[in-house]
């Protein structure tokens, strides 16, 4: 049965928002998942549900509508967020962050757009339910935590206990109540009963969600595949997905992420057979690059590490703490004498050593990334190292990834990888589970989600060859609201949104001017020119003051400063006449052509002028 964690401060609510089988009457006062905006104090006590359904007046279709929106993860791989609204009640599944593409500079991540939310005080969220703990589903918890505060939240152990970190470093753990259920529990949330069911993938504690709503049920499929040999031996839940297709299933949303993969996606237990050629070879230290919240890895590496006699070191802080928390819950299983510091790495011989690391990505601040850079404070790439990057590259990072694997070759390290070794397998389905899904749960509606458009409609076309005829399947959009009623199911209007980054400052709307510009720094360095000018007579009265930081153009640096300082000039006597204020953006304008006429590149230039 479930348990209410012991670990959050006791709040007000306490004892309310509880799982089936606990003492949760409706009507009680219903102060769950209120945010302080909402003084609802004076709300009358909530019908219960089967008296909602009794009452099909009118005036009451518009209460009774259930929306389902996408703030994030549709049409886009990353900060998966969706809200189910029943009229004005709503629960929230998963709140996950996307990493920036690499132009976006300066930008940590972004973060699903809520601020829809924040603009309906009306509605009352009475619960946020988290399918797995990948940052892409948990990443931006402590944001929406901050900013609608009091909301309790729903997750099995494991994803609770990362949560549990988040929420801590975000200084938002003391603004909700975590409550911690089993997959296959049955969660009584406001008035929605919310079905849970184990899925696997690639962390434990993997589930997806029934949601039963007054039109019928909606699955919604979390990150899954069907992985038949899990490495925590762990099945996904057929019983439970045969059981919601006899009782009819109203809509299906599944993971979209491989809809372009045909066949069946390969168990975890397939990288052990690389695993075992690597580990077999390897006669220096082997490092082992992934995801830190990749669980089943660390684990399977951690097995072999055992069985070939080397010791483990972590090395990143996320997956130390991701390591320690898992190993606390009983998830991980690694012996005590296996895992050593990695300060104390240097007293092993290399091949008693096996390092995880963060990085498989390229991430600049990884630490692979400032391996492959040798700017790890207390490890360094030797000759005869064996790296292995045991993790698919996101889109968009291929650039990185490539750029660090060159690095690391350079530095002497035998470099392993996807396409050299079958060094990982994903964790998403293929074509043909999708299809299983399909035929297991038979939907009358689908939702494709958790993808970038092409693969929605890829995912969407399987649908149809699974005999879902197309007006039955949404193809939408982050924003898009599909509706369901008495009448079927529909795509209703589109809510604002677009795009919240997060910096190292705070979160915040970031204009693509701003990004360019940081962009324009990044790659071009910046010049600046400050000019004293006459007033009166708009003539230069000291010579201009040209620095140029980061512009690394120093070939002939000499006739280029004299270049623009003709350029000034010329600017000048051009703006003598027109005294309309223009001055400053015609030299600036005029600088950056000669810029690019000389060095066909395209600093940022700053000018500042002066008039006395
Ligand atoms: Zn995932
Ligand atoms: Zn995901």
């Amino acid at each position: 049965m479930t348990k209410q964690t012991p670990r959050s401060p006791q709040t007000p609510r306490e004892g309310q928002s509880s799982q089936e089988g606990q003492s949760s009457q409706e009507g009680q006062t219903q102060q769950e998942g209120q945010t302080p905006r909402q003084p609802q104090r004076s709300r009358p006590p909530r019908q219960p549900q089967n008296q909602r359904q009794a009452q099909p007046q009118k005036q009451n279709a518009k209460q009774n509508q259930i929306r389902i929106i996408p703030i994030g993860g549709c049409g886009e791989i990353g900060k998966n967020m969706t809200v189910f609204e029943w009229g004005k009640d709503a629960i929230i599944v998963d709140t996950g962050i996307m990493f920036p593409s690499s132009d976006m500079l300066g930008i940590d991540y972004i973060i699903p757009d809520f601020r829809y939310l924040l603009n309906r005080p009306d509605l009352t969220i009475h619960g946020i339910l988290y399918t797995h703990g990948h940052e892409d589903h948990v990443g931006a918890a402590a944001y929406v935590v901050n900013s609608l505060p009091g909301i309790p939240i729903y997750a099995t152990p494991l994803t609770s206990a990362m949560l549990e970190n988040k929420l801590r470093d975000g200084k938002a753990f003391d603004k909700t109540k975590i409550n911690i259920f089993q997959p296959g529990d049955t969660l009584k949330i406001g008035p929605f009963k919310v079905e849970s069911f184990h899925m696997c993938h690639s962390i434990p504690d993997c589930v997806g969600f029934g949601i039963n709503t007054p039109y019928g049920l909606i699955v919604h499929s979390g990150d899954y595949k069907f992985d038949n040999t899990p490495i925590d031996g762990k099945k996904p839940d057929f019983a439970k997905l045969a059981e919601f297709s006899q009782r009819g299933v109203l809509m299906l949303m599944a993971d979209s992420t491989n809809s372009e993969k045909p066949g069946w996606t390969p168990s975890e237990s397939v990288v052990t057979e690389a695993f075992e050629q690597i580990f077999s070879k390897a006669t220096g230290r082997i490092i082992v690059a992934t995801f830190a919240s990749h669980i089943s890895r660390i684990q399977q590496v951690a097995r072999f590490a055992e069985k070939y006699g080397r010791k483990l070191a972590i090395a990143g802080h996320s997956m130390t703490e991701n390591v320690k928390t898992t190993r606390k819950m009983g998830l991980l299983d690694i012996n005590d004498a296996t895992l050593v510091d990695l300060s104390r790495i240097n007293s092993i011989q290399p091949h008693q050593l096996v390092i995880m690391a963060t990085g498989s990505q390229g991430e600049p601040s990884s630490v692979l990334s400032r391996l492959a850079h040798g700017q790890h404070r207390s490890l360094d790439v030797m000759q005869g190292d064996t790296i292995v990057v045991s993790a698919h590259t996101i889109p968009g990072n291929e650039e990185l990834v490539s750029r660090t694997i060159n690095r690391l070759l350079q530095r002497g390290a035998d470099v392993l990888y996807d396409p050299i070794a079958d060094v990982h397998v994903s964790g998403h389905a293929s074509q043909e589970e999708m299809r299983l899904l399909i035929s297991l749960t038979k939907p009358k509606y689908f939702m494709p989600i958790h993808g970038e458009l092409r693969q929605l409609k890829s995912h969407s076309k399987l649908a149809m060859q699974s005999g879902i005829p197309a007006e039955r399947i949404f193809v939408v959009e982050n924003g898009n609201v599909v509706v369901a009623d008495r009448g079927g199911l529909r795509v209703g209007e589109r809510i604002p949104g677009g795009y919240m980054f997060a910096d190292g400052s705070g979160i915040g709307e970031i204009s693509r001017t701003v990004m360019r510009d940081r962009d324009t720094l990044a790659r071009e360095g910046f010049v600046m020119v400050v000019i004293n000018v006459d007033r009166a007579t708009g003539r230069l009265t000291s010579d201009p003051e040209i620095t140029t930081p980061g512009f690394v153009y120093l070939h002939d640096q000499d006739r280029l400063l004299e270049q623009l300082r003709n350029t000034i000039n010329e600017a000048l006597i051009q703006t003598r006449t027109s005294q309309n204020g223009k001055r400053r953006e015609r030299i600036q304008e005029a600088l950056s052509k000669t810029l690019f006429s000389e060095t066909k590149r395209r600093p940022m230039v700053i000018t500042v002028v002066n008039e006395r």
